[in-house]
């Protein structure tokens, strides 16, 4: 089974910030998830490096555009890491591999009759690198993302006859109602589609920052085909002396937020179509993250949540556990520092944290550290019954949220557990050292299991977990529980989430 997961690749000249940390941390935990099932799995994030705004900026700064796009592009690649993100390649639109194959492709679609040339006028939003067709436009001429003035621009330039495919992706859409995920994009995408196709510019003739269109080397193509292109081109080239596209295309999950779903989900697969290639199997549009007010993050609000502030007060897994946890995916969702810290404390600390403290100091305490060799209780074991499969089911759907509920209410059954079972009575008494010994290794069993289905969230902490556990396997046949958790020897562990 393959699986390739994608991010957008992200806009040189932007900083890094939370929504593309966000959007990164739940590929990442898509795709690990899909490695501890044993798929064979890709997953890939970059940046997107030409058009105007590049052209501009380095202008600005009296720089070759390619002097400023290797600077920025730097930041985005050490963010991944910090992130503890396990991409598998970072592409740059840029790289020489990726513009030939863009040039490559495109020579298809023109070969097989779906370009002309012609004038185009309409209404472009520098910010966007887009025009904007009538319905889309706010009030007063402004861009519906930016919300800045639109200019109205005309020129000569390559066409893609998008109106072509009015009929072949209404039926994609028809005979594939998870093409878009989840429902509400999927109408909102149809209802574009559903109003009209019509013809785009796939060029800018004045613009040279760009990959060259080969048949017609005045221009160079329109910078959102160059970078959508990414996700099939890297696949040719991210691995030396290897050409993995048979393998991993089509995409299984390209992860989006919703700002971009009219590229993806429209114009994505009509150009793939163009070019007789496979179109993706799930494009999942996610919301935007709001600042706490509810409102949409902004500097002169002062409701920005830093990401790298969270990682630097709180950690990466906090910060990783936190976006997904917060805001359910799909969704849009207020987040800030406050509620990062109710959830970290509460949580990661109180609840997590100490169920794991707890169950290793009293095996520890209790038994030598030697996980007693019995039967699990069955009270718990039910508890568990299915589980792993209910994860699965709803990571397949990018579900990442509700699939932590899941997991997240079988720590609180935990913690609830060595409650009523109070181990430190049983340790008392002679009489109910049979039970003790039942309790403990339930709870040991029980948390290794946790440690398996947490593992794609928080990598790290899951890890130093399991090895104290001395049960290091990540691998999701140990997502269930065995019918006994004896024959380990448990060792000490430092608190996973120390009180902040
Ligand atoms: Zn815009």
């Amino acid at each position: 089974m393959s699986f390739y997961v994608t991010t957008p690749i992200y806009y040189v000249n932007a900083q890094p910030h939370l929504g593309h940390a966000y959007t990164t941390i739940v590929a990442d935990v898509l795709a690990r998830h899909m490695r501890q099932r044993g798929a064979d799995v890709f997953f890939l994030t970059g940046t997107d490096e030409h058009g105007e705004p590049v052209a501009d900026a380095a202008r600005d700064q009296g720089l070759e555009p390619q002097v400023l796009a290797d600077r920025n592009a730097e930041r985005f690649k050490a963010l991944a890491p910090q992130l503890e993100a396990s991409n598998d390649f970072f592409i740059r639109t840029t790289d020489d591999e990726h513009m030939r194959r863009v040039q490559e492709v495109l020579q298809r679609v023109h070969d097989n009759g779906y370009t002309y040339k012609g004038i185009y006028e309409g209404w472009y939003c520098p910010r966007c690198a887009d025009f904007k067709v009538e319905n889309e436009i706010l009030e007063g001429n402004r861009c519906p993302i930016h919300e800045i003035v639109l200019e109205r621009h005309s020129e000569e330039n390559w066409f893609f006859a998008l109106s072509r495919f009015q009929e072949s992706i209404q039926r994609l859409y028809a005979d594939r109602p998870d093409f878009v995920m989840p429902q509400a994009r999927y109408n909102e995408a149809l209802s574009f589609i559903n109003s009209g196709l019509e013809d785009i510019s796939l060029s800018r003739h004045r613009l040279k920052w760009g990959v060259p269109v080969p048949w017609d080397p005045d221009h160079v193509f329109y910078v959102w085909f160059d970078a959508l292109l990414n996700y099939y081109t890297a696949l040719g080239y991210a691995r030396e002396g290897e050409d993995l596209t048979d393998r991993f295309w089509p995409a299984t999950y390209h992860i989006i937020g919703k700002d971009i779903l009219k590229f993806h989900t429209v114009f994505w697969p009509a150009i793939l179509m163009a070019a007789d290639l496979a179109v993706p199997e799930h494009v999942f549009v996610h919301g935007f993250l709001l600042g706490s007010d509810g409102r949409k993050m902004s500097k002169s609000l002062g409701n920005v949540l830093d990401p790298f502030e969270v990682i630097e007060r709180f950690g990466t897994e906090a910060l990783r556990f936190y976006l997904v946890r917060d805001v359910s995916f799909g969704g849009d969702g207020s987040v800030g520092m406050d509620a990062v810290h109710v959830r970290y404390e509460s949580e990661l600390a109180n609840e997590y944290g100490n169920l794991a403290s707890r169950t290793i100091a009293m095996i520890l305490r209790y038994r030598d550290g030697a996980v007693p060799d019995v039967e699990l209780d069955p009270a718990v074991v039910s508890d568990f019954d299915g589980l792993d499969e209910r994860v699965a089911s709803l990571l397949d759907r990018a579900d990442v949220t509700a699939a932590l509920e899941q997991i997240w209410q079988r720590v609180r059954r935990c913690n609830r557990y060595v409650e009523e079972s109070a181990p430190w009575q049983l340790a008392r008494e002679d009489g109910d050292a049979a039970r003790l010994d039942c309790v403990l290794a339930t709870l040991a069993e029980a948390l290794r299991a946790l440690a398996v289905l947490l593992y794609p969230y928080m990598p790290t902490s899951t890890e130093t977990l399991l090895s104290a556990l001395a049960a290091p396997g990540w691998g999701y046949d140990g997502a269930s529980l065995a019918s006994s958790g004896g024959g380990r020897t448990v060792s000490a562990l430092e608190p996973l989430f120390p009180k902040r």
